[in-house]
């Protein structure tokens, strides 16, 4: 069985870089002709070179043991995988959403540590306010690669660190970039990534028990060519294409719990009194991201947006913009 573990390692890794090498085309082209063309690109050709190698490295020291743990696993329990693979799921789950960001952001960017006291002490005054366990401040510097920006938390649960990207500070005021925390606050608060890994156990369950019909069928192997050896990895990515269908369905409620959690967080800045810049932090950054400001079919969104629509937000925040305010309701 060692050598099926093997050659199913083998076979991920190959996989991990061929289609990390039929990405390339398309990863140029979205950095140096679509990013290029509005403006956003920052990246030059030697440091995009370096940041695939180094992508693909970390996908690999990553997705390789998980597939041999996974692998193990399933071979060791037998029939009674399913539970033990949700498990181990969960518990890398944690790891990868956790621990990882602060170990992997710092091979691709540079972390100062915030010098603007003024910035400094709204922020520290805020997370004070909401008794969040505040370690560090940084600015990282995103604008070596592009022109998008943004405000992040990582750490552990009990030290955290604030990341704005120097993008984000360009163009934002104090008040705005505290708004910008208050909504990230808002995840922490309410525990949105405990809850999202916990959704996806219920997904997890339906998907290893489902497989767990097909892994041991010598006629579902074969009937793909696989008539002397059933790799069990190999059984998991033609059982992945069967099971489409119902990640088709799953992707629908994974969206449906992050728009309500975006919309949760806007509301928690809301109540903390942030309500108008966050307004206009929101506009600044769909402005300079150049994000479309549109009316979709309901259904598209369903399926397509992770966030609720610019417009949905500010409506949700009650935002009246000063050129829409009549003088009756001044
Ligand atoms: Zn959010």
């Amino acid at each position: 069985m060692g050598g099926v573990i093997t050659q199913s390692i083998f076979f991920y890794a190959t996989y991990d870089v061929i289609s990390t090498i039929l990405s390339i085309p398309l990863s140029y082209y979205f950095t140096f002709v679509l990013e290029e063309k509005h403006g956003f690109n920052r990246s030059t050709l030697g440091l995009w070179i370096s940041d695939t190698i180094t992508n693909l490295a970390i996908s690999l020291v990553l997705s390789v043991p998980f597939a041999a743990l996974s692998l193990q696993i399933t071979d060791y329990f037998g029939d009674s995988f399913v539970v033990y693979c949700m498990i181990f799921c969960m518990v890398w789950m944690c790891v990868v959403m956790t621990v990882l960001p602060s170990i992997v952001s710092p091979i691709f960017n540079k972390f100062t540590p915030i010098q603007d006291e003024k910035l400094k002490l709204a922020i520290e005054d805020l997370t004070k306010k909401v008794g969040f366990p505040l370690d560090k401040m940084y600015i990282e510097d995103q604008s070596k690669r592009t022109g998008h920006s943004n405000v992040y938390i990582t750490g552990m649960p009990w030290s955290k660190r604030i990341i704005i990207t120097d993008t984000f500070i360009d163009y934002s005021t104090i008040d705005e970039i505290v708004a910008a925390l208050a909504h990230e606050l808002g995840h922490w608060k309410m525990n949105h990534v405990p809850k999202r890994i916990i959704s996806y156990q219920p997904q997890f369950f339906v998907m290893f028990t489902l497989f767990s019909a097909f892994i041991h069928n010598r006629s579902f192997y074969s009937s793909f060519g696989f008539a002397d050896i059933q790799p069990t990895i190999i059984g998991f990515y033609l059982f992945y294409d069967i099971y489409s269908p119902v990640n088709l369905f799953m992707h629908f409620l994974n969206n449906l719990l992050s728009r309500h959690q975006e919309s949760a967080a806007d509301l928690y800045a809301k109540d903390l009194g942030y309500v108008e810049s966050l307004c206009t932090s929101l506009i600044k950054i769909s402005n300079e991201n150049l994000s479309t400001f549109d009316d979709v079919d309901w259904l598209f969104s369903a399926y397509y947006r992770s966030y609720p629509t610019i417009a949905e937000r500010l409506t949700a925040l009650n935002y009246i913009s000063e050129g829409n305010v009549s003088e009756e309701s001044k």
